[in-house]
């Protein structure tokens, strides 16, 4: 019989970290991800904070990933709308909450790789290069059955197969879904001034425009735009697109050049009705999605692997036992919600011409600007919720050593159910 305690479906970031989580927790587990898919082709950056860096440490990735990471240290937003109401410049410095940098840009298909590479070292995970064609969910155990004709029976299933998930489509999981009128053009460029280890994110009428610093003279960017600007953009020569970036950044970074190919990436979100179900754990974009604004998509996701290790490491010897299961979806109930609102209401209110909304966003971000505890309180809580709120109780000191929700989780595998 194909038995393993655990069943990860999905070869994504999501799904690589859970089955590693899952191992480390003591029990054997089947990664089935179909080829291809475990070494992303996407060109994409991804800025992780430090929370989720110290995941990647946790799971053994981070040495492989250290010297291709470039570490952020000052985040600045700057609103280059041409409306009536604009927002001052907001500077976010990392020493501000004590660390060196509030997280690191890694390139999508290094942190892949790095992930795969920890899986292949793991003798407890199995990988099956195959898909999930089918599932069901039963009181003792649940079964996948995959493309390649093979049967597994587990006692849980880890759901990290994307948006169009099957498995939470054949546990009857519903969804809200919703869509934006933008596209995020993706791209690389270099630059022939330093970026100083600082991301710009430009507040656009049409959504922000983002450069996030990578190794070396070069910078990731993130355009969010109309879809037929996005089309435009994408079909433009690589020298006529490098003027555009310059003029944008208001040639901050001096001269650009060497545009790599644009990818278009449809912006919309989704948000899962529930985040487990009988024999069922969602983690990753499974279950939430939201536009890439402030970086937070595959931040949340790590939480959610967080969280999964701390319900597996006090499970016992049944992971997907009904108590199991609904402390998962009742961890993250209030994370995702939470996040997936604020990213709405943020994008929202720079897309609207309504001048209350612009008049709130700009006070909003001028109080932060001239209020350093107050944007000490912001800059925590973007790395970790809770932590800002925590931090009004408690000494200031270095971030991650006031936050409990950082040392619960590497005291999660003792902690009581
Ligand atoms: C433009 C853009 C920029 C972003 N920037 C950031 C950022 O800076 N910071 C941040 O935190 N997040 C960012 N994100 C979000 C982040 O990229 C995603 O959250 C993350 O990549 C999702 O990983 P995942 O593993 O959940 O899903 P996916 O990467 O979609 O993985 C799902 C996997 O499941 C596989 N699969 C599907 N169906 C099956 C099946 N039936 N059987 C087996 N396998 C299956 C797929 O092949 C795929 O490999 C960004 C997103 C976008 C679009």
């Amino acid at each position: 019989m194909n038995r393993s305690d655990i069943v990860v479906v999905g070869g994504g970031p999501a799904g690589m970290a859970s089955a590693l989580i899952a191992a480390r927790q003591g029990y054997n587990v089947a990664l089935v991800a179909p080829s291809g898919t475990f070494i992303d082709s996407d060109d994409r950056t991804t800025a992780l904070m430090m929370p989720g860096i110290d995941m990647l440490k946790d799971l053994g990735a981070w040495p492989e990933l250290e010297a291709e990471a470039t570490p952020l240290r000052t985040m600045r937003i700057v609103d280059g709308t041409r409306r009536l109401i604009r927002a001052p410049t907001v500077t976010f410095e990392a020493p501000e909450v004590g660390e060196e940098a509030f997280g690191y840009n890694l390139v999508n298909r290094a942190l892949n790789t790095a992930l795969h590479h920890v899986i292949e070292q793991t003798p407890a995970i199995r990988c099956i290069d195959s898909m999930a064609s089918s599932a069901s969910f039963g009181p003792d155990e649940a079964t996948v059955a995959l493309a390649n004709g093979e049967t597994l029976h587990t006692k849980l299933i880890i759901a990290a197969d994307g948006v169009n998930s099957l498995l939470r489509e054949a546990a009857g999981i519903g969804t809200r879904k919703w869509t934006y009128p933008q596209t995020a053009v993706v791209l690389t460029f270099a630059h022939s001034r330093d970026h100083g280890f600082t991301s710009t994110e430009f507040h656009m009428e049409s959504g922000p425009f983002a450069q996030v610093p990578m190794r070396g003279k070069r910078s990731s960017l993130v355009w969010v735009v109309e879809p037929t600007e996005a089309e435009r953009i994408a079909a433009l020569e690589p020298e006529t697109l490098a003027g555009m970036i310059e003029r944008r950044m208001q040639s901050m970074l001096g001269r650009v050049s060497g545009v790599s190919k644009p990818q278009c990436w449809p912006l919309s979100g989704m948000i899962a009705h529930r985040f487990a179900a009988e024999r069922l754990m969602l983690a990753g974009q499974t279950a939430h999605i939201f536009p890439p604004i402030g970086a937070q998509g595959l931040n949340l996701s790590m939480r959610d692997i967080a969280d999964l290790g701390k319900c597996l490491g006090a499970a016992g010897t049944d992971p997907g036992a009904a108590g199991v299961t609904a402390r998962y979806d009742r961890l993250r109930r209030a994370d995702v919600a939470s996040r997936t609102g604020t990213v709405d209401l943020l994008n929202r209110s720079l897309l609207t011409g309504f001048l209350p909304v612009q008049f709130a966003r700009a006070a909003g971000l001028g109080l932060l600007a001239a209020v350093p505890p107050l944007r000490n309180i912001v800059m925590r809580e973007g790395m970790a919720p809770g932590a800002g709120l925590r931090s009004l109780f408690k000494r200031r000191g270095p971030f991650r050593e006031t936050d409990p929700a950082e040392s619960s989780r590497s005291s999660s595998r003792t902690e009581a159910p």
